[in-house]
């Protein structure tokens, strides 16, 4: 079988020095905020050149304290885009603010940056804009436009010179959705120091993942730095006992910390390994006319945490599926259904409105494995499978 990410042989590797560092963490005992916990937010602030990092629980719960730090009040309106992990939505409306969702460029799979700017304007002039829930146009005044979560989908980063333009221009908050591209490129800059606010995730199957849930959140702001190191443990002040404001428990376990700080060291070479796969990908499957690869995108590169091809059909796409089934390779479909179909979303009224290319991209997309450890042996057989199925 051949997984879509090997997370056993991956986890084989360093096996006997983590388990020997996590030995020594019992020792301390020091489970909560520990040193290690210190040692991986300074090496991920290096990384990305930011002032600050922040480990925190997850992926998702970096999104939530990054919205509570900005201080986002129930019926303030985020702008996301239309399609990615489910976390990226779901925290907005959780915090009690409104979700517009916003269509997504075909060749990258992210936030069409034209079409944010343009759902801004409409909000303004009070267009019966096509991203809009109809109950905003009884009163418009009422809701504030707060911010963008922004995602860097499958590693590759979204257009953010122009959503750094955007925001600016209408005083939003850029929260950077990092989850999927820790490691990416963006013109000499790293992604995860993208936005005003940037989350990772490490969970597993990530660029940089650990044995469990964890993330991080990244700032150069001094003053959402210590908002969200009170908002890590529940809000609480500076003085023992007193609490400033409502958080969560957000705190990253020092033991994944551990594991995390081991695994950093082989972190850029697995970058360059997934890089070289995708790019044989593409040289040995472009030609395929009835498949459309990922671009390469001049100054940005991905972290190719996912490696996904477009189909001429979803017809065609059962087809392949079919095959890979039989020669026991696995897939992936990220992701079968944009936000606004999502049964989670019902409340906002939007199965009206139209997001044609979301909607496009969901019938036809196709994830076929990458990770590092893939040999140059299963990368062939893939390509082969891919070659030789009738679609
Ligand atoms: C994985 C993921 C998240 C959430 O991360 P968790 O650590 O699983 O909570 C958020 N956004 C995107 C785009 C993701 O892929």
């Amino acid at each position: 079988m051949i997984q879509l990410i090997n997370l056993k042989k991956q986890a084989l590797i360093d096996r006997s020095s983590i388990l020997q560092k996590i030995s020594n963490n019992i020792k301390r005992a020091d489970f909560i905020l520990g040193k290690n916990n210190i040692l991986l937010e300074n090496k991920i602030s290096k990384f990305v050149k930011s002032k600050y990092c922040l480990t925190c629980s997850s992926g998702t719960d970096a999104l939530i304290m990054s919205l509570l730090a900005i201080d986002t009040n129930p019926g303030d309106i985020i702008f996301t885009t239309n399609y990615s992990y489910i976390s990226t939505a779901e925290v907005i409306s959780l915090v009690g603010a409104i979700p517009i969702f916003i269509d997504i460029e075909k060749d990258s799979f992210n936030i069409d940056v034209n079409k944010l700017e343009e759902a801004i304007k409409n909000f303004y002039k009070k267009k019966t804009d096509y991203n809009y829930p109809k109950f905003l146009n009884k009163n418009r005044r009422a809701h504030k436009l707060k911010g963008i979560i922004a995602v860097s989908l499958f590693g590759m980063p979204a257009n953010f010179n122009q959503l750094k333009k955007i925001s600016k221009k209408y005083n939003l908050t850029l929260i950077e959705d990092a989850a999927q591209s820790f490691g990416a490129d963006y013109f000499k800059r790293k992604s995860g120091n993208l936005g005003d606010i940037s989350c990772l995730s490490f969970y597993p199957t990530k660029s940089l993942g650990c044995y469990g849930d964890g993330g991080a959140v990244i700032t150069n702001k001094k003053k959402i730095y210590d908002k969200l190191k009170s908002i890590r443990v529940h809000g609480q002040s500076k003085k023992v006992g007193d609490f400033d404001r409502v958080g969560i428990t957000g705190r990253l376990d020092t033991i994944q910390a551990t594991i995390l700080l081991t695994k950093f060291k082989r972190f850029k070479k697995e970058l360059n390994n997934r890089r070289n796969i995708a790019k044989k990908y593409n040289l040995r499957l472009k030609h395929i006319n009835k498949i459309k690869t990922p671009k390469f995108i001049n100054n940005l590169n991905s972290a190719w945490t996912v490696y996904t091809i477009l189909l001429k059909s979803k017809e065609s796409r059962n087809e392949l599926i079919k095959n890979l089934g039989k020669n026991n390779i696995k897939f992936g479909i990220y992701y079968k259904k944009p936000f606004h179909k999502q049964k989670v979303f019902k409340y906002l009224k939007l199965d009206k409105l139209k997001f044609p290319i979301s909607d496009y991209v969901s019938k036809r997309c196709l994830s076929i494995p990458i990770d590092a450890y893939l040999t140059k042996k299963e990368q062939l057989k893939i390509i082969n499978v891919i070659k030789k199925s009738k679609y």
